[in-house]
């Protein structure tokens, strides 16, 4: 099937020549559907995770919307906030208004960004200057509202980016008071990798008569993941990691843990065990963020150990695997962080270690994705028989498996597998994205919450085989 070219969606020649300049060789899936949809003036509900392209398939299209009225003069008033983008973090919104610069290089048209746990004060220099194009995380943004140092009374163009995320974070009443603030004629845009009933409500409320574009499935998880879950003894849990990670030499993994705490103990105790791991979490300074993250990306790191909210939106993708250390509570984080492997049309393994207590999750995750995943005792690390046999679930093995306890099957094949996936490309160095992490939300919405890890500001080498499809289709 031949690609389309970004020619063919009705982009002007600025955007093009940007787009040229980047690489960017054929739209990805969500471009190819999405721009011409926002060119149209449509209002869009989109499903689509970070690493589909989702960032150009809204900014390209609102860039072109906002060219006719582009001013090249210098006063602020020629240059009002005319498009608004929220996003859940800090790295988020930092990465999404480089975006908009590298995609607006060639336009005279201006961005900012502004988010929680940073300096007012400069933000606010940059806002007085006059900007067309902001991005913000909903706190920050109400704080900067609530001292007059921004404007929203002629945002024509809102666009809601992770929705699910935001609502994860308990966003949803500062976006409904930010809504509250915008003109009411106005086009709107949604993009979600999920959609639980709240973002399901929020559509409705929010959208009018939008056009759709589904690019990974509602809740699918990438096809191209296999799944493994390993019963195992709660106390056993750490060992158990150490033991898959040194006989099967894995090279690239990422880890998931609860709790920051967690993150850090368990890559010591990895440590101590010989290997190479390093923690990477919102307790983490700016210094310390991109150190964890420079080593894993070079390989330098086999294990990453990450909590949920630093892994969001983290710009390392198409691992070989990930492995839940501790079982997700929502499930919809478990299709977020297994959305780490699989990509760019290589296969990728979620490995879950699952003890007693994790049993509800894990059920809430097979319902969520509609799949029953496979367990794989391992000998030495099963729980107790009873334990085991729940944690196996009984209806899915044969009989037979039950009655015969010896047969359990060992750990996956071992080979390494470094040469089927090579590190991601170390960073340029420089980054400014590594700053301090959000604070919980005050009541006053001054603060963003949970706090928040980094992700790459630099555009990572373009994994075209996944933008192209390597994503499941609805
Ligand atoms: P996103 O899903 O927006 O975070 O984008 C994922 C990555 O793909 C980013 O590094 C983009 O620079 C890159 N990218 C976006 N669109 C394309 C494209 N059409 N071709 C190649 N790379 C792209």
């Amino acid at each position: 099937m031949a690609s389309p070219s970004f020619d063919q969606l009705g982009l002007i020649a600025p955007l093009l020549q940007a787009v040229r300049e980047l690489g960017y060789e054929h739209p990805s899936p969500v471009q190819e559907q999405a721009i011409p949809l926002v060119l149209a003036g449509r209002d869009l509900k989109a499903g689509a995770q970070t690493g589909t392209g989702k960032t150009a398939a809204f900014a390209l299209p609102i860039l072109q919307r906002l060219a006719p009225q582009a001013s090249s003069s210098a006063s602020p008033a020629r240059h009002p906030v005319r498009a608004l983008i929220l996003t859940p973090t800090r790295e988020l919104a930092i990465q999404v208004e480089e975006s908009f610069r590298e995609y607006g290089k060639h336009l005279p048209i201006r961005s900012a960004v502004v988010y929680g746990g940073a300096d007012m004060n400069a933000q606010i220099l940059q806002l007085r200057k006059g900007v067309e194009v902001l991005v913000a995380t909903p706190g920050r943004l109400l704080d900067h509202v609530q001292s007059k140092t921004v404007m929203l009374n002629q945002v024509g163009i809102l666009t809601l980016d992770e929705a699910d995320r935001m609502l994860d974070m308990g966003f949803l009443p500062d976006i409904r008071r930010i809504i509250a603030l915008l003109p009411a004629v106005r086009q709107n845009l949604l993009f979600s990798a999920t959609f639980p009933d709240e973002i399901r409500g929020l559509v409705g409320s929010l959208l009018r008569n939008p056009a759709e574009v589904q690019i990974a499935a509602r809740n699918a998880v990438a096809d191209l993941v296999t799944h493994v879950v390993h019963p195992v003894a709660r106390e056993k849990k750490r060992e158990l990691l150490s033991y898959l990670i040194q006989t099967r030499n894995l090279q690239q993994v990422l880890v998931f843990c609860g709790t920051r705490i967690g993150a850090n103990r368990l890559a010591h105790q990895l440590r101590k065990d010989r290997i190479q791991a390093d923690a990477i979490h919102g307790d983490k300074s700016q210094a310390e963020r991109l150190i964890a993250l420079e080593g894993f990306k070079a390989g330098k790191t086999a294990v990453l150990v990450a909590t949920d909210v630093a892994s969001r939106g983290l710009d390392i993708e198409g691992l070989p695997q990930v492995i839940n250390f501790d079982i997700p509570h929502s499930p919809e984080d478990y299709v977020h962080r297994i959305g780490r492997t699989g990509r760019a049309g290589l296969t990728g393994e979620a490995i879950s270690l699952v003890a007693p207590p994790d049993m509800e999750a894990l059920a809430a995750i097979e319902r969520l994705i509609k799949k029953k995943l496979d367990r794989v005792l391992v000998p030495g690390f099963q729980p107790d028989g009873g334990t085991a046999a729940t944690l196996m679930g009984r209806e899915a093995r044969p009989a037979r498996r039950e009655q015969e306890p010896r047969r359990e099957q060992a750990p996956r094949p071992m080979a390494p597998r470094p040469q089927a996936r090579p590190p991601a490309q170390p960073r340029p160095q420089g980054d400014p994205i590594f700053s301090k992490p959000y604070e919980p939300s005050a009541p006053d919405g001054s603060a963003a919450p949970k706090s928040e890890a980094p992700q790459s500001s630099k555009r990572r080498q373009p994994q075209v085989a996944a933008l192209l499809g390597g994503m499941k289709r609805a």
